[in-house]
Protein backbone atom coordinates (compact mmCIF):
# COMPACT_ATOMS: atom_id res chain seq x y z
CA UNK A 1 0.00 0.00 0.00
CA UNK A 2 0.94 3.65 -0.35
CA UNK A 3 0.33 6.54 1.49
CA UNK A 4 -0.02 10.18 0.55
CA UNK A 5 0.08 11.73 3.92
CA UNK A 6 -0.39 15.58 4.56
CA UNK A 7 -0.91 18.26 7.13
CA UNK A 8 -1.77 21.18 4.82
CA UNK A 9 -5.21 21.57 5.64
CA UNK A 10 -7.15 24.44 6.91
CA UNK A 11 -10.54 25.44 7.69
CA UNK A 12 -11.84 28.88 8.72
CA UNK A 13 -14.70 29.95 11.25
CA UNK A 14 -14.80 34.28 11.36
CA UNK A 15 -17.14 36.14 12.63
CA UNK A 16 -16.97 39.66 13.40
CA UNK A 17 -17.57 41.02 17.29
CA UNK A 18 -20.20 43.84 17.99
CA UNK A 19 -17.43 45.44 20.50
CA UNK A 20 -15.13 47.83 19.27
CA UNK A 21 -11.28 47.64 20.56
CA UNK A 22 -8.55 49.44 20.13
CA UNK A 23 -5.50 47.99 18.15
CA UNK A 24 -2.40 48.83 19.56
CA UNK A 25 -0.37 47.99 16.18
CA UNK A 26 -1.84 50.37 14.06
CA UNK A 27 -3.90 52.65 16.38
CA UNK A 28 -7.24 52.18 14.81
CA UNK A 29 -10.55 51.10 17.04
CA UNK A 30 -12.77 48.93 15.05
CA UNK A 31 -14.69 45.78 15.54
CA UNK A 32 -12.60 42.72 15.94
CA UNK A 33 -12.77 39.34 14.70
CA UNK A 34 -12.65 36.10 16.32
CA UNK A 35 -11.96 32.89 14.16
CA UNK A 36 -11.60 29.22 14.41
CA UNK A 37 -8.67 27.46 12.38
CA UNK A 38 -8.73 23.63 12.60
CA UNK A 39 -5.93 22.26 11.03
CA UNK A 40 -6.81 18.93 9.17
CA UNK A 41 -4.64 15.61 8.46
CA UNK A 42 -5.37 14.17 5.14
CA UNK A 43 -4.89 10.99 3.41
CA UNK A 44 -4.79 11.30 -0.49
CA UNK A 45 -5.15 15.18 -0.71
CA UNK A 46 -8.69 14.73 0.91
CA UNK A 47 -8.84 16.56 4.29
CA UNK A 48 -9.41 14.28 6.71
CA UNK A 49 -9.12 14.35 10.96
CA UNK A 50 -9.21 17.58 12.57
CA UNK A 51 -5.87 17.34 14.63
CA UNK A 52 -5.22 21.14 15.90
CA UNK A 53 -7.83 23.62 16.90
CA UNK A 54 -6.98 26.96 17.22
CA UNK A 55 -8.60 30.05 18.54
CA UNK A 56 -7.55 33.53 17.04
CA UNK A 57 -8.92 37.53 17.43
CA UNK A 58 -7.54 39.84 15.61
CA UNK A 59 -7.77 43.21 14.57
CA UNK A 60 -9.20 43.45 10.67
CA UNK A 61 -7.51 46.28 9.59
CA UNK A 62 -4.27 44.82 9.85
CA UNK A 63 -4.60 41.51 10.98
CA UNK A 64 -2.72 42.04 14.05
CA UNK A 65 -3.87 39.64 16.88
CA UNK A 66 -2.98 36.78 19.39
CA UNK A 67 -4.24 33.39 20.18
CA UNK A 68 -7.18 33.37 23.36
CA UNK A 69 -8.59 29.89 24.97
CA UNK A 70 -11.30 27.97 23.91
CA UNK A 71 -13.49 29.46 26.26
CA UNK A 72 -12.88 33.23 25.43
CA UNK A 73 -13.72 32.32 21.88
CA UNK A 74 -17.09 30.94 22.79
CA UNK A 75 -17.90 33.79 25.41
CA UNK A 76 -16.94 36.63 23.22
CA UNK A 77 -19.17 34.52 19.84
CA UNK A 78 -22.19 34.53 22.25
CA UNK A 79 -21.85 38.18 23.40
CA UNK A 80 -21.91 39.08 19.43
CA UNK A 81 -24.23 37.43 18.73
CA UNK A 82 -26.42 38.92 21.39
ZN1 LIG B 1 -4.67 46.93 13.73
Amino acid sequence: MFFILGAGHKSNEEYQLETISHCGHCNNDSKWMIGKVTHKASLFFVPLVPYKTEFITYCPICKNGHMISKGDFEWKLLESNN
